[in-house]
Formats: structure tokens, C-alpha cells, sequence
């Protein structure tokens, strides 16, 4: 069982996939961009994709007409580069969901296409969308495979290639220029605000955690971002600076877990540098630098280590199985996603109902059948049920009674996955399976949550005890089926 505090609703649970106690917590390090601070995704994308469209004008590509469509793309999907496609893929690897440019495939075309492909996302050919940076490049992406197909698009020879252009170009677009300047000259427009955000960390440093921001993002955009969005929440003096002991900007993350780049001290508000060699000696702002570092700093090792972030491969899966850090994944999207499942509920309780009758008439098929082949092959066994009425007819009606079923099925399952997304479904669903995502999600986060403010209520003293998993033997789970003879 999960617990969530009484004033809290249920999309804004802590919830817990290994046990996790706040007590043992030392240190906790936090990310800036959708951990600390949320965006509106539609802006900020917006803006990016504009920037990201821009820079493919420049190099004389058609792009004119491309328009930004959030809707299509939701986080944890994949992009195939070697087929131009985006994908949605289950827990075992398999590709459930499929679309070229922004045509789906149907089934026979699924089935034709990815029959035999097992997705392993450490192949080059696969790409995960891992945060929510990652919509204004897969929106384009769809569209730009779309012009690709048309031979529209100057001297791109292939997919991969046109995904290595788009990457390359949005890379350049996060730099620090135009796109950060106009989201510091305005931040109101970009920043959806959370108060209780401060507030939960000043908890944790008043109750001993030492705090640490460890970000992608340079320092100006970091001083911007921090000081709009934590200052006003604070108690009068205090600033964001007072909270963290340790601000590391342009970590270079995921290398920051895995690598050993040269740390640097930020010696004045404009960023100015000097060498940090040997790491850390006391509290303050720095520049790249890696975990290593900050642990000897600290004196502690990775048990004793929190990190929280929004992105599942840098910030969640490499700080876990590089530096053992303890890690808590923060995905705003579960708000929604909770309240698509609640609303589902009644959706999803038709769906059990026709799943048990539709099993139930396959066991009797099956019976049936194979009664239809011992009578066939010409035995006749003591003790089996006693099948006298004509077995083929049997067979074929309820094979067509299982395919009008299949089909109830089938469309009760796209309106509830449509309650999230209509294209996709489900962010943590894919089918009856979880989602990869959510595969991700449960191997790598020790926790997840929709915002770090969630943590506010549960106090820096809590304990998050992962739930007993239900597995498919579990006798709770298990139902008998009614004596062959009697089904309907
Ligand atoms: P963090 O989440 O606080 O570590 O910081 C994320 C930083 O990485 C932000 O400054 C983003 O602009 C930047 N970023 C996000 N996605 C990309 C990308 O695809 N290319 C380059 N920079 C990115
Ligand atoms: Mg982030």
C-alpha cells in the first residue's frame, strides 16, 4: 500500500518503487530545470521549436509551414532513427504503438514492421524522449520526416541524418542566447511558480540535509531562473544562495556521474572562473567539476545521497548505477495521468469484466478443441468432460463470439488511454503492459513524484516504504474457471 498525507490528493503522492529513508539521507541534490523549477511546457517548447525552426531556415530548408503540436508526443517515447518513426514500446521491449511523420501504423503494419525488433535503448538506432525538453524535438522530427519523404530537404540522406541535424540545431538553440534571454527578460510567461517548492527545501536544510543544486544550465540563466522563482518564497533575508551550500552550473550531466571533467570556482556574479583543482574545500558556487568531487567534499558515499531530477537517463538511471546515489524522479505529467486513471476507473472495471468473459470462453474454446482432435484422432479417454454436442460448430461460434468481443475490448481500451493522450494513451501504460517508461522509472527512481513540493507535507523525516508487489502467483490474483460444460 502507498500512504499519502491527509491533505494531499492522490496525484501528488510520493510513491515509492525502494524503500527510502529521509532520516539516512545526509546530503540532497537537486536539479534546476522541471525539478526545482517547472515550466509551461507549451511555452517554453514553443518558444524552442520557434528557435530550433529558425535555425532550420537558416540552412535553407523548407520549414515554413511546420507548426508546433505538442499533442503528439508525450514523453518515454522512442524515436526510431533508422525508420523515421516515433514509437511507443513495453516494458519487454516490444513495440506496441508505431507512426511515421504523423500517420500511425495499424495493426497488420505494426505487426509486419516490428515483429522481430526487440528495442534496446542503448542502440544508436533508438532515442528516448527523457524529459520534457525533449517535445519540441520529436514534434519536429515527425514533421520533418514528412518533407524528408517528399525529398524536400537539401542534401539529408537519411533519417539518422536528419535526426543528427535537428539534434545539432536544438543544441544550439539551448545555448545561452536568444532562447535564454528571452525566457530571463520574462520569466512570468515561462515559469509556472510553486511556492511550497522553497519552502520544502528550507524544511530539509533547517532539519540538517545538506543541499546541493547540481544543473545543466549556465549561470546567468541559473541566477535568473533561482532568483525569480525561489526569493519572493523565502523568509525575509534569506535568498536561494542560503539554501544550497554547494551550486555546481554547467554539470555536464550525465558525465558529470560517469566522467572526471576539471572543476571550477565562479568567483563573481558575472561568472568569472578560476581553477578548482582537488575539488571543493567550502561552501559555494562552481562550475563542472564531477560526483566524485562533491562525495570526497561531502564525506559521504552514495547511500547517503539523494539526488532528485526530471530527467530519467542523466539525472535518475546514470546517478544510480554509475555512483549508487539514492534517486527520486520528478515527472509533473503523473498529476494528469492520476486523474485520466481515476477517471477511467469505471472504463476500466468494463474492460476487467469483458477481459474475465472473454477468458473464460477461451478456456471453453480450447477445450472444445482439443476434445474435437481426440475425437478426431480417434480417442476416447475416461474422466474427460463429455463433449455430445457437434465440437466444430462449438469452435467457430465462439471464435466469432471472441472476435466481437476482442473488438468491445479494443475500443473501450483507446477511450481510456485517449483520457491522457489520444494519440498515445497512457504515459505508464502501453496495452495491458507497463509502458518502458515506466520500466525505467521503476529500475531507476527510488522514488517519484509530480513536483518537488509534494515532499513539503511528508517532512524531511519521512519514511517511503516501497508496496508489497502483487505478482502473477499471488493467490489473491487467482480465479477458477467454471467447469467446461457450464460456460456460456
Ligand atoms: P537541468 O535540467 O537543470 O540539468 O538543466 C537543463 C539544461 O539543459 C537547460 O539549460 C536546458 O536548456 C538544457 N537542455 C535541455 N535539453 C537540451 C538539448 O537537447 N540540448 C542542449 N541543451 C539542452
Ligand atoms: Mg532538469
Amino acid at each position: 500500500m502507498t500512504w499519502i498525507p491527509n491533505d494531499l490528493p492522490p496525484e501528488r503522492g510520493v510513491f515509492c518503487n525502494r524503500t527510502l529513508n529521509l532520516r539516512s539521507i545526509r546530503a540532497i541534490g537537486y536539479d534546476m530545470d522541471y525539478t526545482l523549477i517547472h515550466y509551461h511546457v507549451d511555452e517554453w517548447e514553443g518558444s524552442a521549436f520557434e528557435h530550433l525552426k529558425q535555425g532550420l531556415l537558416e540552412k535553407g530548408w523548407p520549414v515554413e509551414n511546420v507548426v508546433f503540436e505538442p499533442e503528439m508526443v508525450t514523453r518515454g517515447l522512442v524515436i526510431d532513427r533508422d525508420l523515421g518513426n516515433l514509437i511507443k514500446v513495453n516494458r519487454f521491449g516490444y513495440v506496441k504503438q508505431a507512426a511515421h511523420g504523423r500517420t500511425f501504423y495499424g495493426f497488420d503494419q505494426l505487426r509486419r514492421t516490428y515483429r522481430r525488433t526487440l528495442v534496446d535503448l542503448g542502440e544508436s538506432r533508438y532515442q528516448f524522449l527523457n524529459t520534457l525538453f525533449s517535445i519540441s524535438e520529436a514534434c519536429m522530427y515527425m514533421q520533418l520526416v514528412e518533407l524528408l519523404d517528399e525529398h524536400k530537404l537539401p542534401g539529408v540522406m537519411n533519417y539518422a541524418d536528419l535526426s543528427n541535424v535537428v539534434r545539432l540545431t536544438l543544441d544550439q538553440a539551448h545555448m545561452e542566447g536568444e532562447l535564454k534571454r528571452e525566457i530571463i527578460a520574462d520569466p512570468g510567461r515561462f515559469v509556472d511558480l510553486d511556492p511550497n517548492i522553497p519552502r520544502a527545501l528550507l524544511d530539509q536544510k533547517e532539519a540538517g540535509k545538506r543541499l546541493l543544486l547540481i544543473t545543466n544550465s549556465g549561470w546567468n540563466y541559473t541566477k535568473a531562473m533561482m532568483n525569480y522563482a525561489f526569493n519572493p518564497y523565502l523568509p525575509d533575508g534569506l535568498t536561494w544562495r542560503d539554501l544550497f551550500e554547494i551550486v555546481i552550473v554547467s554539470a555536464r550531466k550525465p558525465a558529470f556521474f560517469s566522467e572526471r571533467a576539471p572543476l571550477f570556482r565562479i568567483i563573481n556574479e558575472e561568472g568569472e572562473l578560476r581553477p578548482c583543482q582537488g575539488g571543493p574545500t567550502e561552501p559555494g558556487l562552481y562550475l563542472g567539476g564531477h560526483a566524485g568531487l562533491i562525495e570526497e567534499y561531502l564525506q559521504l558515499n552514495g547511500d547517503r545521497l539523494l539526488y532528485v531530477g526530471d530527467h530519467v537517463f542523466s539525472d535518475v538511471r546514470v546517478s544510480k548505477s554509475v555512483q549508487r546515489w539514492r534517486t527520486a524522479l520528478v515527472i509533473r505529467e503523473l498529476e494528469e495521468e492520476i486523474l485520466a486513471l481515476k477517471k477511467a476507473r469505471e472504463l476500466q472495471d468494463g474492460i476487467a469484466a469483458l477481459m474475465h468473459r472473454k477468458e473464460t470462453l477461451e478456456y471453453r474454446q480450447s477445450q472444445a478443441k482439443l476434445a474435437l482432435l481426440r475425437e478426431e484422432k480417434g480417442h476416447d479417454l475416461d474422466g474427460l468432460p463429455d463433449f455430445s454436442q457437434p465440437l466444430k460448430d462449438e469452435v467457430d461460434q465462439l471464435s466469432e463470439t471472441l472476435k466481437d468481443l476482442d473488438s468491445e475490448i479494443g475500443k473501450l481500451v483507446v477511450q481510456d488511454g485517449n483520457l491522457f493522450n489520444e494519440h498515445w494513451g497512457y504515459l505508464m501504460w502501453s496495452g495491458n503492459d507497463t509502458s518502458h517508461l515506466m520500466d525505467q522509472i521503476s529500475k531507476s527512481a527510488d522514488i517519484y513524484t509530480s513536483r518537488v513540493s509534494n515532499l513539503l507535507p511528508y517532512t524531511p523525516f519521512a519514511y517511503f516504504r516501497s508496496p508489497r508487489g502483487t505478482s502473477p502467483h499471488e493467490l489473491s490474483q487467482i480465479y477458477k474457471m467454471p467447469p467446461a460444460v457450464e460456460c456460456e
